[in-house]
């Protein structure tokens, strides 16, 4: 009989993926540099959280196919693996609403300082120091720009729309579906909003596009919201914005070096950050790892992947 096939698991990942793995392939679960030669000729597949870069790539001669956790694939060096026509895939949509959920939920708390608020009570100081302060920003009457409408962007304008605010929304192609307002430039929508939300990917024509000229433009009553990639951000520059009030907030999931948050924007009291936890429920969490798993448990069965990303050497 043949010898299962091999999967490589570069570092940590959600435990379902490597519990139903086991199940079906012989899964190898470590670093790169603690494989022999051997290990590394029988892998065939990678399921990988995080990065997975050229280097990586080529220390398995006989790789197919890459599944990559999350919908955002920039870890993984894409036009490497089409190169050596190596699969890629990742997990798409079974995370839109948690996503979308977490976006008004940041933004809301960017606004309304809820964390504060609630820290200001767990601290004891309500009782004795009287009412949380007002916060001095609201949702009412805003306007919100969103820079990248795909499948969860449109889920966060779905959810802004009972809030009563105006939405418009920058992409480089304009949505024939939809009747936000479009914006051809993304400089143009900062200086018409005074509400930016980032869902766009971390590619090289989103590198830092989010920078000083933008936060000018959003102006001194101007939020922005970060639950796309921290790479599209001039993460200095909004330091910078933020201290000087050039904008007035910032709600931030994503950054620019993770796990790494720079200790001025921690200091600032008119930024809100979360850990990167977006689409971090256990449920949307376990659809996620199911879709890794059977992207590789389909390739292996009869070379169909569910999911595979644009830039892959096979279409659906
Ligand atoms: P989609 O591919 O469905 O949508 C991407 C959108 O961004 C499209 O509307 C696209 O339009 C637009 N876009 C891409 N490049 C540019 C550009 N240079 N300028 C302007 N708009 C651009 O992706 P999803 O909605 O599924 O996910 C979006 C991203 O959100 C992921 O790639 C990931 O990085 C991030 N994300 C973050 C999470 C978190 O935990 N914080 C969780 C999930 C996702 P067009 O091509 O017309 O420009």
């Amino acid at each position: 009989s043949e010898s299962p096939i091999a999967i490589f698991v570069p570092g940590r990942i959600n435990p379902r993926v490597l519990d139903r793995l086991k199940t079906v392939f012989d899964v190898i679960n470590g670093s790169v540099d603690a494989l022999d030669a051997d290990q590394k000729n029988r892998v065939r597949g990678i399921a990988v959280s995080g990065k997975c870069d050229a280097a990586m790539i080529d220390a398995f001669p006989n790789l197919e196919v890459i599944s990559s956790f999350g919908v955002g694939y920039d870890g993984t060096d894409t036009a490497k693996a089409a190169e050596r026509g190596i699969i890629v895939t990742n997990t798409p949509d079974v995370l839109n609403d948690e996503v979308a959920d977490t976006a008004i939920a940041l933004l809301l708390n960017t606004l309304r300082q809820l964390p504060r608020a609630e820290n200001y009570l767990r601290e004891g100081r309500w009782a004795k120091e009287g009412p949380f302060a007002l916060s001095p920003l609201s949702l009412k009457g805003r306007s919100v720009g969103i820079l990248g409408l795909g499948r969860i962007g449109l889920e966060i304008a779905r959810r802004l729309e009972p809030f009563k605010v105006t939405i418009g929304y920058h992409t480089r192609s304009q949505r024939s579906d939809v009747g936000y307002t479009y914006y051809p430039s993304l400089k143009e929508m900062a200086g018409a909003v005074d509400t930016l939300i980032n869902i766009a990917p971390g590619t090289p024509s989103t590198f830092k596009i989010i920078d000083t000229e933008i936060f000018k433009a959003l102006g001194p009553n101007g939020v922005f919201i970060n639950v796309g990639r921290g790479s599209s951000v001039d993460e200095e520059a909004l330091v910078v914005a933020l201290r000087e009030r050039t904008i007035a907030a910032a709600g931030l999931d994503v950054f620019f070096a993770e796990p790494q948050v720079p200790a001025e924007l921690i200091a600032l009291d008119n930024a809100s950050l979360l850990p990167h936890v977006a689409s971090a429920s256990v449920p949307t969490r376990n659809a996620m790892a199911d879709l890794v798993v059977d992207n590789l448990i389909g390739w292996f069965k009869d070379k169909t992947v569910l999911t595979p990303v644009p830039e892959t050497p096979v279409k659906k």
